[in-house]
This record gives C-alpha cells, structure tokens and sequence, in this order.
C-alpha cells in the first residue's frame, strides 16, 4: 500500500500537488472541468490542514515555441478559484529563482498554481526527460509532494517521479479512488466477470486483451478491434478499419485457440461504404461486400452482448461499440450503455474515448466508475503497476520512521 495523505503530518507545511489539469480548452475557455473537479478533494484537505498549497500539473503536448500560446494553465486558475472559493495566484515563470521566496510570503491556505510544466520541454525536455534539476527545483519549493495526477502516473517526469527523489511523497485522493476502482479488477473480480473491448486499433490494446483474458469469463469484441480477429478467422470485412499487420493477425490466431470459449465476436453490423456517404445498411457479418465499412454493431450481437451483461457480476469496459463520434452510428454503443446501467453488476469504465462517449451519450452518473485515467489506466490494468506510483513511498517504511 502507498503512503496516502491522511497518513502524512501536513500541519502547517508547504506541499506540492501534482494535479492532472490537461483539460480541453478552447479559445481560452475550458470546455470541460470534470478533472478540475476530481482534484477538489485533495486541495481542500490541504486547505484544512493549513497547508501552503503549490500545484504543478501539464497541459498538452509542447513541441514547439507556439504551442504555449494555446496551451497555458491560467484559465485553469481561474476555474479553480472558483471551484474552491477562494484566491488561486499564478505563476506565468516555472523556474523563477524568485519561488522560494514567493512561497515563503505565502499564508497558511494559499494556493500558487505554475505554468504548465511541459512548458520546460522546449527546447529541450527538461520535463519530459525527468531532468535531474528541474526535480530537484520542484522539490525544493515544497516539505512534502502530493502525487494527485492518475493519467500522469505512467510517465516518469520531472514532475512526477523526479521529485519523489528529493522530498516525502504520497498519493492523493484522486490517486487512491482510481487504484481502488482498478484494484477490483486486478485482485479478485467476482465472476462471471465480463470484459467488453472495443475502439480502434487492435495494437493498442493486445497487451491488455492478453492479461485481462485470462481473469475474465467473456471478453465481448466491437468496433476495429473485432474486426481484426474476423479478418484473422477470413470473413470479408470489406473496408473496414482493421490491423494489417501478419504478426499481429497470427497473435489474434494464437489468443482464439488459446480462449475460444471466452471470446464473443460481432454477428451483425451497420455498415457505410467508401464511396457513398449516404449509404448505410444492415448486414450479417457474413454478408459484408468489399466497398463496405463495419460502422457499428448490429441488433443481433446487442442482444448476444446484452445476455451476458445480465448475468454478469464484474464488467469492464473499453472502447466504444463503432463510430460513436457520427450520431447515425452511435446506437450500437448507446444500447450498451443502457444494457449496462441496467445490469445488477458493478462497471467500471475506462480509456480516454470511452470516457467520453458515456458523458457524450448522457451516462454520466449511470456506473459505478469512471476512470479519468486514459493511456494511465490501460497501463496499470495490463501491467498492474505504474512508474509514477511505484515511486511514492510505501505505507509500511513511513510508520516504522514514525516509531
Ligand atoms: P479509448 O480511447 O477509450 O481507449 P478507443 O480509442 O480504442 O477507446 O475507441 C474509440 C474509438 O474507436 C472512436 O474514435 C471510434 O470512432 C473508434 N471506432 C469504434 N468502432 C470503430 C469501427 N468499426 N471502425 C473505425 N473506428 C471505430
Ligand atoms: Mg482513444
């Protein structure tokens, strides 16, 4: 177990929280504050025990000197400011000399927020690299480090692991709540525990569909994902989205013969075609011709996947059912959802997409979990750990220092 902030004496000192503020902005306003939110916990505990609040967070990818234009964390200061009631200062300058001495003058429950780190990664990816300076800057400013930002947990950077080289560390709420909803998966799911997969790119998700399989019961196949492994059973799939690499078509060959009787593929599909954009009709998965596009699951394999939502006791779910982005080939992916909310099981959902379909398609508040984690949450469900966690403190280590 990580040494989590209820177990730290942060009376009265200057902490570091590294939040994950890499919302969506655009034309400087931010279109969507669910992570903003998630950090509250954390922050006003901070506020309740006195603290001095610094908090370090990336926004984006900074390649070049333009992208700081879009890409600065000052609304984000705002927005928090208005969320936690009370000032939130920033800091346009990372590196100032002048910080330690700007903390110093800072009172018990004041909150600094700096400019986006990544900042540091141009010209040359003091961030990104884990510099060793920039950490040990970063640890200066502060007595303890908060480690809040889940999606960030699968990336050594300066701002992340470097600095729990220097100061205490230990995970924030946000942190805890998405390993405990993930824990349930890795350590003992009640069964029938079903996986649902679906997206884009079977690449992307081979790792995670081999060390789910062999703890779940059914793992349910959409999207470019199940087309995949038709391809590699030969159906036609026409045009559709699929790998078209041999040694992967030979891994997904490999996982039907070792997991045939877990594996649930599509039977039917809404398809458009590649030279007609009005075009869209229903066909058995066998029916699909050369010009088609497998759009979106059929009623068929709704009813198939709805089955074994229902008897489920422990689902998770990636990707969406089709192209949920298109509104005409949303359905397959809606009615999974309803199918979900409705089952007696717990369900977690997680990926960056997949997030967004379900407050997209308005089930915000209709699972028991939604992970904010993204790439993070992928990795640690298919790795079962995360260098920016394996980082903080244990528990145990603490207590005996205490003793
Ligand atoms: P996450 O980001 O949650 O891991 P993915 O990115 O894998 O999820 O899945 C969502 C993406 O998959 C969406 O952009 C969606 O359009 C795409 N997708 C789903 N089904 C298909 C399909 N049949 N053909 C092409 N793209 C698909
Ligand atoms: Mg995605």
């Amino acid at each position: 177990m990580k040494q989590r902030i209820e177990k730290m004496d942060l009376k009265g000192k200057r902490v570091l929280v590294r939040c994950d503020y890499n919302v969506p902005i655009y034309n400087g306003k931010i279109m969507d504050d669910t992570k903003i939110v998630a950090s509250l916990e954390t922050i006003r505990y901070l506020i309740k025990n006195d603290c001095k609040i610094i908090i370090l967070s990336h926004l984006g990818k900074i390649k070049k000197e333009e992208d700081k234009l879009t890409h600065s964390l000052e609304p984000v200061a705002k927005r928090l400011k208005e969320l936690v009631g009370r000032e939130v200062y920033f800091s346009k300058e990372i590196l100032d000399p002048e910080l330690p001495k700007r903390i110093e003058l800072m009172l018990p429950r004041d909150i600094l927020l700096l400019e986006n780190t990544r900042f540091l990664d141009v010209p040359n990816k003091l961030e990104s690299n884990c510099d060793a300076q920039v950490s040990q800057f970063f640890a200066s400013l502060a007595d303890v480090f908060v480690m809040d930002a889940f999606a960030s947990a699968h990336r050594a950077h300066a701002s992340t692991t470097g600095i729990t080289k220097y100061i205490p560390s230990c995970i924030g709420f946000s942190v805890e709540r998405e390993l405990a909803a993930m824990d349930k998966f890795l350590s003992e799911p009640k069964h029938p525990f079903t996986v649902i997969m679906g997206g884009a790119k079977v690449e992307d998700k081979l790792d995670l569909i081999s060390s789910l399989l062999p703890k779940c019961d059914h793992l349910l196949l959409a999207g470019g994902l199940a087309n995949s492994f038709l391809k590699a059973l030969n159906f036609n799939i026409g045009s559709s989205l699929a790998t078209e690499s041999n040694k992967t078509i030979n891994a997904l060959k490999q996982i039907m013969l070792d997991y045939r009787d877990k594996l649930m593929l599509p039977l039917d599909a809404i398809v458009g075609s590649t030279y007609d954009e009005a075009y869209i009709h229903y066909k058995r998965i066998n029916e699909v011709t050369d010009n088609e596009v497998i759009t979106d699951v059929g009623t068929k394999t709704l009813e198939k996947y709805k089955k074994a939502i229902a008897e489920s006791e422990t689902i998770f779910l990636n990707g969406t059912m089709g192209i949920y982005e298109d509104v005409r080939y949303s359905n397959g992916t809606k009615e999974l959802f309803n199918a979900l909310k409705n089952c007696k099981g717990i369900v977690v959902v997680g990926g960056g997409d997949s997030v967004s379909a379900v407050k997209n398609l308005g089930f915000e508040d209709a699972f028991t979990y939604l992970s904010v984690g993204g790439g993070a949450t992928l990795e640690y469900l298919t790795k079962g750990h995360l260098v920016g966690i394996d980082a903080i403190t244990e528990e145990e280590e603490i207590e005996v220092l205490d003793v």
